[in-house]
């Protein structure tokens, strides 16, 4: 064993320790907003408010049973443009389609039902982070029950992305023992990479993360230099005024509605050390890398799931 090797372990051990022993309640900051929409709400009426509020997924509550009814997210969307295509006579009854619906949308195009576990916020994080991981939900909602009223609340929702900034500002000092490249711990998907060329239509892009099963599309040039990254969520701006024919726009155009405030994309070398990822995650609103060489052209990718899969799961430590 070398140092790095002894090192990683240490540090994979105490950042495993410190979510076995922090909660839901511990990752929230002391303020915080959340937005929950009606089940009943049109699916159209949806796309406006997250966009309104800057926001790219919510928790949906169902007012008659006074219950939790599962989380919005950009894979809704995703479902509703295959509905789309696939029952393209229904166009007219899209529009009256709500949030409610989309469970019937889901069947009827045959996709998997993403599974909606939802713990209590006072479960132990490592714990929560696994029920997350072995589920594809890529969030997870904290609910809790009122002692009076004996109630379900919606408390918060928790992403990969949260959690891994939760790590890197109260460990610091366990990231810095994690001196191993990612090229090293094999960490990130180099191999069949999907991408797409910035004239090619959203529609396109939109097959490949459902085929896929993933999130996110390198747009390369001609010598696979990346030039964006094309995510589930830039969906949300195209369809927003309801009139499909926008998926039939270009890459290139569709990037081009992205908000103002969006956070652009993050590379990083095969060479990095995970220390220097989790630095990046400190400072940064990081959702996925996009691993590149010295001439900027695409290696791979890694994402979030990517790191907590390792940093939970991993048998070195
Ligand atoms: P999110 O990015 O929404 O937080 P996630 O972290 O699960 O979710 P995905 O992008 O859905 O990320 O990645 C799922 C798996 O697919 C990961 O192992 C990742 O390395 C791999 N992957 C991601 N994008 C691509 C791609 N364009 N081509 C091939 N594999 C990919």
């Amino acid at each position: 064993q070398t140092v790095h090797d002894k090192d990683q372990i240490q540090g994979l051990r105490n950042i495993r320790e410190f979510l076995k022993v922090r909660c839901g309640y511990d990752v929230f900051p002391l303020s915080f907003r959340l937005i929950v929409l009606d089940n009943d709400l049109l699916i159209k009426k949806s796309l406006n408010i997250l966009i309104q509020n800057s926001i790219v997924s919510a928790p949906l509550w169902d007012s008659h049973s006074s219950s939790f009814a599962g989380i919005l997210t950009a894979t809704d969307y995703i479902n509703v443009i295959q509905y789309y295509c696939q029952f393209p006579d229904e166009i007219g009854k899209l529009d009256q389609f709500r949030l409610s619906s989309l469970r019937d949308i889901e069947k009827a195009i045959g996709a998997l039902p993403i599974e909606t576990v939802s713990v209590n916020p006072s479960t132990p994080l490592f714990d929560a982070i696994k029920r997350m991981l072995n589920t594809r939900a890529r969030r997870i909602p904290l609910v809790d029950v009122d002692d009076e009223t004996g109630r379900e609340w919606v408390v918060s929702v928790i992403t990969q992305y949260r959690i891994l900034k939760f790590i890197a500002v109260n460990n610091e000092h366990n990231t810095m023992l994690l001196k191993k490249t990612i090229r090293e711990l094999n960490l990130g998907t180099y191999t069949n990479l999907a991408t797409t060329h910035m004239s090619n239509t959203v529609l396109d892009v939109i097959h490949q993360m459902v085929e896929r099963n993933i999130s996110c599309v390198p747009v390369v040039d001609d010598d696979n230099r990346v030039l964006n990254v094309f995510e589930a969520v830039d969906i949300i701006p195209c369809i927003k005024g309801g009139m499909y024919e926008e998926l039939n726009w270009s890459v290139g155009d569709a990037l081009c509605k992205r908000p103002e405030d969006s956070p652009g994309i993050y590379t990083c070398s095969e060479h990095d050390r995970l220390q220097a990822i989790f630095d990046t995650i400190r400072k940064s609103r990081v959702h996925r890398l996009i691993v590149v060489d010295d001439d900027n052209k695409l290696r791979g990718v890694l994402s979030l799931s990517d790191i907590l899969m390792y940093v939970l799961f991993s048998d070195e430590a």
